[in-house]
Order: structure tokens, then C-alpha cells, then sequence
């Protein structure tokens, strides 16, 4: 087995074996680049070093002193020579890029007779100091682990005794003292002297760069993003070159184009004399790349030449490090850029126009967790990073949002009518707080989940939400948020950026959503390629528009109870909820079909032709009991009966696990009226839409909650009795489907008999995923944060599916589903449809459709057709 390849044997379809870094530099190298001679010690090495108790085995310290000979023959120079010393950089590779781990060493091959060596060679002392100094640094603070603080002490210690105001102002006297000072802070660290030997400051850097794989930091940074601990690390050794070799020489980062805009011109900057850490550093200004045609004009001609070449070669936008000693140009590193959603949105159009990738392609390159960039209002970038965070909590819904703050839902509206801006704050959102959410710009609450109330609602509606910010305390009676000590107070600003779950001071700029004619054609090409469709979840006319608009092919979940949010509907729900009788009730349910029929009509307006699953009434009833005790007084006065007796009521239907109660077809069954009233408006609606306008309409009627065969069996024979006594009255015909949510874990494991029923599954992965751990989805956002925090959980399994244990149930309720009934309809309704990891799950398990809130819509479209390439 071989362990250590040089730059000339290896490329860029290595990556595993030689990590990224490794991989590019070796294609760099195979197309006929200049890049610097090296090698690489590969992944497997860095294995094995685990395997054998943490030493390196004899055959790759064989194979590395053997790749040294190579490289001092190519570059005609000697580890440790004091007539011509070659000095490397040792860096990290793995095959992800991961922040935590080692990264780099400069100038190694350095010691007390190479310094001066490299100080006549270059007849510049001061140049051999400073790079030998800074070699020291690395070294002891990544390999020996000596605190960094310790070096910077000594270094700001000769600044100020040599009265210099910058680094560039300490003489090379002044840096061979620190150099002293720096090996006597080894000693005393380490007790042992500083290795002068280049052999051995390179094994012991080689050896770092294996361990730092296993630090804190990169362990919990592979579990949170579900990267392999067996992977491994490759090391990259390569011959220095000098960008501090005076006024000819320069070093920086560019990207091939703007990875900001799209925009196709180089972008980047360039520093004169200097290394490469302090162009990130930021400790002097670069200046762009353009700038360089005039400082290096040969160099820069050049550098233009490769990063088209690289371009054209990788067929993607690069980012490139370079640097040029003595007016000759060497790369560094390549790789594919990062890039703003719009960025990348622009270039993978643009690629495709240039004929350098297919559109498969460059659907796959786009994010799909970016797209909600385009979608929302965004913070100014540069004052978003200089804003003061307060508090984080749960990125419950994306955007961002700035106002005064306001603690309840009509002190919210009574500011926004005043022409203010409002932020929404409270403990938690119940529905009567529908009308604040729909006129605040944000809306913040202290409990909640990501599946809460305010997290589904605020989606939905698009708003930007941040919830279960545990850090903040709420008190809605003195109106005040407090924040660690400080204390806000009504109509003080507050930002929130729903899309990473912070909290910040005071007012951010916001800057509008853009639909660039690019955004649309990279949908269109997502919609040629997917085989997944793609519905919403809407329960009123204004969010099915903006489904529509957002290229959703149907309505997959309409949550009838969320039509009562509205104020002046509230009260009939209450009434229907809290009748004694069946004629109460009757009464009740009396009042709400033309609610329901009207907007059930609105929506079959806007939906036209496309299917649109309607959902019996499915309110945990904790949700719609009257709160308060003006809440109770009102209602009184509407119904006429007692406040003594709706209390009492409103007592003895309180329960204690309000989404383990009283709801879902568990209401159907005990009070089919309902059903029966839910079923007619359903009916009537469709039939007089299909009649006034034409539309092709096949209403699909959905019973919640089911956990058995004989339950849905008998909501089912209601729904059936209405629908035929309703198309009877009309004398007309209609299709109609009727089907079950899968969302109790028993539905999942019986879903064979429970096909015999239902036409269509669609599961609901929110109770099922509360159902399946027993998390309250109202209770846990707190816990879960801390359970991914200490990576006991990968994520929220309320947000991606949890593949193992929900998914498995899936995967069998699918299976089981299709045995009984082979065209049973499937797809996915709870907020999982919206969430590009679950989207890919469900093409897999052969799901028909994934549905997600409006805004979501055109995430789903991008991840399912990334699901389908
Ligand atoms: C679900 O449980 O996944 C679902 C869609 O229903 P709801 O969120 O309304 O309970
Ligand atoms: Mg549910």
C-alpha cells in the first residue's frame, strides 16, 4: 500500500485518499500549472496512525523521507543545507473542509543556521527573522499546543520596548530577541529545546496534523454535520515560496467571478510583500485584484490566463491563493467558491449559456436552503454583522425583520395602523393572536418548537419568527422583554433574523427580495427534472395565490380549524366546541358551513384545476378554549349561556395532553355532525365551482389522526353518507377521494389494513415525529437545542426527518400501503415537505408529492429535482 503521493501522481478524482486540498494541488499540478512541488501523506496514513496507537509506521516515515529526496532534487535544494535550505508549509486536507482543525505551518525547515542562510541568500535580514519568528509561533502554539496569548505577550512586549507602532516596524534585531524570548517560552513549556533538526520539526508537524483530526472541536464539528470520524485526514507538504520578498513579490485570494453577484469577472485582493495570513488576517488592506495588472502587469496577465484555464477545467466559479516571488507567479489552492444565492443562481445560468454545464448540473449546484434568500427580506450584510446580538433561539420561520416591540396581538395592529413597524413578542402565540402576527413585521416568542404555533402559522404566512428563545423572559402584563440584565420596554427596536434564530439590537436596514429572470429559468429546469411534485400547505385563499405564484401544483394540506383563527370566527368554533348537546352543536356547526363553504370556494377559485386535500377539523382543543377570562365573559354574552357555566365547561374539557386528546377523527367520531357539516361544505363547494366555472374539480377529503382500521372505517361511512346525500340534493355526479393523515405510529405499522380504507396517505410527520420520540412539539425546542449542542442529536427531528426511527416507520407504511391498494396516493404534509434532506428521503421511499408552506414551495422544487439527478 502506498501512503504518501507526490503532487505529479495524484488528481483531483482523489479527494478521498488525498483530501481536497491535496487533490486540486495534484490536478494543478497534472494540467501544467506552477504550483510549488510537494506531496501528500493521504487519509490512510492518517487511519493508520489511529490504528497503531498514534505512531507513525516505519514504511510511511520511509515513504516521506523518500518523497523529501524528490522534492530537494526537483527544487534543487536541501533540508537543513546552510548553503541553499528548502523551508515547507505543512498543511491539513480532509476531504471536507472543517474548521477546528490544524491548518497550517509556514517556513518549517527553519533553524538558528537556515536563518542565516536564507538572510544572505535573500540579502534581507529582517525578511529571514520575521519568517523564522513567525515559523516559531506556529509551530509552538499548534504543535507543542502553548497558549497563543504567551507568544503575542513576548511580541507585544518588544513592540513596545522598541517603540513600534506596527509589526512592520520591529528591525531584525529587534526579532531575533523575540526569537530568544519565543525559545524560552518553549523550554519552560515543553522542557525540552525548540527542534532545530528539520527532520524532525516535520514528522512532529505531520504528527499534529493527525491529531488535530480528533480535537474537541473537529469531532462535534463531524457529528453535527454527519461527516465520518473514519475519513481521516491527508497532509500536504510543499515547497515554500515567498510573497515577503520585497516589492516584487505579493500574495492573495481571488475568486474566477463575483461571488456576491454572479457578475463574470475576476474578484478578489492582492497584498505587496507580504505572506499569506496577513492577507485574512486583516492586519494590513489589500487591494483588489484589478490593481494588480498595474503593480505586476506580466504576473497578473498570467494569473488571468489560469483562473480561466481553472474555470474551464473544474466547469465551476473557483477560489484561488496565489503568490508571487519575485515577479513570478505560483498557486496555491483551488476549489469551488462559495457563493450567494443569487451569486450562484446567476453563474449556474450563465454556465449553462456558455455550454459549460448541463442544466442538471447546474440545478445541483444551487443550495436549496439558499433560496430562501430570494424569497424574504434580508439584512444589510455589513450592518447585520455590526449589530449587537441580545439573544438565540430557534430559526422558526426566515427573513428578517426590524420594529418597536409590542406584547400583544392588538397593540401590534393599533401600531401598525399607526404607519409603525411591530415586532410580535410573546411567550408563546395562540390563535387570537392571528390578527398581530399577520400586521407585525417579525414575530418572537420565549417557548415553542420549531413545529409551535408560531412556527407553522408564521411560515405559512411567510413572516419571519423567531421562536423558543429560551434566553429571553417575556412578561406580557408589564409589557416588558428582559434580556440577561437589561429590560426592554413596548415600542423600543428589536431585529430578528428568522433564518438563523437571532435576536438583535435596535434597527437593521432590510433589503427587499429580487425575482431575477434567472431565478425563473433555474425553476423551470428543477420542474423538467423532478419526478416528485410539489404542493403546499394552505388554508386560505391568500396563501393557495401565493403558493400558485410560487409553482405549487395543489393544495396537499388545508387545516380547516386554522379558518377559525380569524376573530370574528372564533367565537362559533368556541360554541361548537363547547356544546353540551347535539342540537347545541348542531346550532353551532350551523353558523360555521358558510365559513367554511365560502372560503373552501375562494380556494377551488384560485386552485382551478389542481387537486386540493382538505383535512377534517383537527384542533387540539387547548388551542381554541377560551383563554381568558374576558375571552369566557364574551363568549357569554354571544351565547347567552352563563359565565359560571362556561367556565365550568371550559374546566371539564381542559386536559392535560391536549395533542394526546379530544382531536382528529377522535372528534369525528364522537360528534359525526361535524364531519357531516365539514363533508357538505366541502361538496357544496366543489360542485358549485366545477359548475360555475368548469374547473375540474376532485375533492379529496382527509381524516386526521387515525390510528386503526375501524376508526377511519367509521368516519369514513359519515363522510360517505353526506357526500351522497350532497351530490343527491344537486343531481350531479362527482369523483372524490377520501384518504388518512399517517401521523400516529400505530397508522404506520397497521397501514395495510388501513389502506383498505384510505385512497391516499399523506403522513404527517409532525405528530408522527412527537409521537415516535414522545417529544411534545410544544414543549421541547429548549431540549432539543441542547441535546444538538452536546450531539446527542444531529438535528432537530422536528425540522429534517428523523430517517432511523420515523423514516423506517414511513418506509413500512409505504410499503404495507401499496400491497393493499397498488395506486394508494402518497405524499407528505407536515413541515418536513418543505425540508431538502426529508424532500430526498421521500423521493426514495417513492412518495407521489411532498407538501410545505407557500414559501417553501420553491426550496422543495430544487431539492426534489436534486433528488431526481
Ligand atoms: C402533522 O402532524 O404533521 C400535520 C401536518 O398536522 P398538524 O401539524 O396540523 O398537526
Ligand atoms: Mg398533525
Amino acid at each position: 500500500m502506498k501512503f504518501v503521493y507526490s503532487f505529479n501522481e495524484g488528481s483531483k478524482d482523489m479527494r478521498s485518499l488525498l483530501g481536497g486540498k491535496g487533490a486540486n494541488l495534484a490536478e494543478m499540478t497534472k494540467i501544467g500549472l506552477p504550483v510549488p512541488f510537494g506531496f501528500t501523506v493521504t487519509t490512510e496514513a492518517c487511519n493508520k496512525y489511529y490504528e497503531e496507537n498514534k505512531t507513525i509506521a516505519d514504511e510511511i516515515v520511509d515513504e516521506i523521507h523518500e518523497k523529501m529526496a524528490e522534492l530537494e532534487n526537483v527544487t534543487g535544494k536541501k533540508f537543513g543545507d546552510t548553503e541553499n535550505p528548502l523551508l515547507v508549509s505543512v498543511r491539513s486536507g480532509s476531504v471536507f473542509s472543517m474548521p477546528g482543525m490544524m491548518d497550517t505551518i509556514l517556513n518549517l525547515g527553519l533553524n538558528d543556521e537556515t536563518v542565516i542562510t536564507l538572510s544572505n541568500l535573500t540579502d534581507n535580514e529582517r525578511f529571514a527573522y520575521d519568517s523564522y519568528r513567525r515559523f516559531i509561533q506556529m509551530f509552538g502554539d499548534v504543535v507543542m499546543e502553548i497558549p497563543k496569548s504567551e507568544f503575542d505577550a513576548i511580541f507585544d512586549g518588544q513592540k513596545e520596548k522598541a517603540g513600534a507602532e506596527f509589526d512592520v516596524d520591529l528591525t531584525a534585531e529587534d526579532l531575533k530577541a523575540v526569537i530568544v524570548e519565543y525559545k524560552a517560552l518553549v523550554k519552560k513549556f515543553m522542557g525540552r529545546e525548540f527542534p532545530q533538526e528539520p527532520g524532525e520539526q516535520l514528522m512532529e508537524a505531520i504528527q499534529a496534523v493527525f491529531r488535530s483530526w480528533n480535537n474537541d472541536r473537529a469531532i462535534l464539528y463531524r457529528k453535527l454535520n454527519n461527516i465520518s470520524d473514519k475519513l481521516g485526514t491527508a497532509v500536504n507538504v510543499q515547497a515554500m515560496v515567498f510573497g515577503n520578498m520585497g516589492d516584487t513579490s505579493g500574495t492573495g485570494v481571488a475568486f474566477t467571478r463575483n461571488p456576491a453577484t454572479g457578475e463574470n469577472a475576476l474578484f478578489g485582493e492582492f497584498l505587496v510583500n507580504a505572506q499569506g495570513e496577513d492577507v485574512v488576517a486583516g492586519i494590513r488592506t489589500p487591494k483588489p485584484i484589478k490593481e494588480m495588472a498595474v503593480s505586476f502587469p506580466d504576473v497578473y496577465k498570467d494569473f488571468e490566463r489560469i483562473a480561466d484555464v481553472l474555470e474551464k477545467h473544474y466547469k465551476d466559479m473557483q477560489d484561488m491563493e496565489f503568490t508571487v516571488e519575485r515577479n513570478k507567479l505560483y498557486m496555491l489552492q483551488t476549489r469551488a467558491a462559495k457563493r450567494t444565492a443569487v451569486s450562484a443562481v446567476k453563474i449556474a445560468v450563465d454556465m449553462v449559456g456558455e455550454d459549460l454545464i448541463s442544466k442538471e448540473t447546474a440545478v445541483s449546484r444551487i443550495d436549496p436552503n439558499q433560496i430562501d434568500q430570494l424569497l424574504h427580506p434580508n439584512f444589510d450584510e455589513k450592518a447585520e454583522a455590526e449589530a449587537e446580538v441580545l439573544a438565540k433561539g430557534l430559526p422558526a420561520s426566515p427573513g428578517a425583520a426590524t420594529g418597536r416591540i409590542y406584547f400583544t396581538a392588538s397593540d401590534a395592529e393599533a401600531a401598525v395602523a399607526n404607519g409603525e413597524k411591530a415586532i410580535l413578542v410573546r411567550q408563546e402565540t395562540s390563535p387570537e393572536d392571528l390578527a398581530g402576527m399577520v400586521a407585525a413585521e417579525g414575530i418572537l416568542t420565549a417557548r415553542g418548537g420549531m413545529t409551535s404555533h408560531a412556527a407553522v402559522v408564521a411560515r405559512g404566512m411567510g413572516k419571519c419568527c423567531v421562536a423558543g428563545c429560551s434566553e429571553i423572559a417575556v412578561s406580557e402584563s408589564e409589557k416588558t422583554l428582559t434580556i440577561k440584565d437589561d429590560v426592554y420596554k413596548e415600542g423600543d427596536y428589536v431585529s430578528l433574523n428568522g433564518s438563523k434564530g437571532i435576536v438583535y439590537k435596535g434597527e437593521i436596514k432590510t433589503v427587499a427580495p429580487e425575482f431575477s429572470g434567472d431565478f425563473g429559468t433555474v425553476m423551470s429546469w428543477a420542474d423538467e427534472i423532478r419526478s416528485l411534485k410539489v404542493r403546499a400547505n394552505a388554508d386560505n385563499p391568500r396563501d393557495a395565490k401565493q403558493a400558485v405564484e410560487f409553482g405549487a401544483q395543489g393544495i396537499g394540506l388545508c387545516r380547516t380549524e386554522h379558518m377559525f383563527f380569524e376573530e370574528e370566527r372564533i367565537p362559533a368554533i368556541r360554541q361548537m366546541i363547547m356544546a353540551e348537546t347535539e342540537e347545541e352543536r348542531r346550532a353551532a356547526l350551523a353558523k360555521l358551513l358558510p365559513f367554511q363553504k365560502s372560503d373552501f370556494k375562494a380556494i377551488y377559485e384560485v386552485m382551478e384545476d389542481k387537486p386540493v386535500t382538505i383535512r377534517l377539523l383537527d384542533p387540539p382543543l387547548h388551542e381554541f378554549l377560551p383563554h381568558t377570562e374576558e375571552d369566557t365573559r364574551e363568549l357569554a354574552e354571544q351565547t347567552g349561556i352563563s359565565y359560571a357555566k362556561l367556565s365550568q365547561i371550559a374546566e371539564e374539557l381542559s386536559e392535560f395532553n391536549p395533542m394526546l386528546g379530544h382531536r382528529g377523527c377522535r372528534l369525528a367520531v364522537t360528534y359525526p355532525e361535524i364531519a357531516e357539516m365539514q363533508t357538505r361544505a366541502i361538496i357544496e363547494a366543489a360542485v358549485e365551482v366545477k359548475q360555475e366555472k368548469g374547473f375540474d374539480i376532485i375533492p379529496e377529503i382527509m381524516i386526521p389522526l387515525v390510528g386503526m382500521e375501524s376508526e377511519i372505517a367509521d368516519v369514513k361511512a359519515t363522510v360517505e353518507k353526506t357526500i351522497g346525500t350532497c351530490l343527491g340534493e344537486y343531481g350531479v355526479e362527482m369523483e372524490y377521494l377520501i384518504g388518512t393523515m399517517i401521523e400516529v405510529p400505530r397508522a404506520a405499522l397497521t397501514a395495510g389494513s388501513i389502506a383498505k380504507e384510505a385512497e391516499f396517505f399523506s403522513f404527517g410527520t409532525n405528530d408522527l415525529t412527537q409521537m415516535t420520540f414522545g417529544f411534545s412539539r410544544d414543549d421541547t425546542g429548549k431540549m432539543i437545542k441542547e441535546y444538538m449542542d452536546k450531539g446527542i442529536l444531529a438535528d432537530d427531528p422536528f425540522q429534517t426527518i428523523d430517517q432511523e426511527g420515523v423514516g423506517s416507520l414511513m418506509e413500512h407504511a409505504v410499503k404495507q400501503g401499496k400491497q393493499t391498494r397498488p395506486n394508494i396516493k402518497l405524499g407528505i404534509c407536515g413541515e418536513h415537505g418543505g425540508d431538502p434532506r426529508s424532500i430526498e428521503f421521500c423521493h426514495k421511499i417513492g412518495l407521489h408529492y411532498v407538501s410545505c408552506s407557500p414559501f417553501r414551495v420553491p426550496i422543495a422544487r430544487i431539492a426534489a429535482a436534486q433528488a431526481a439527478i
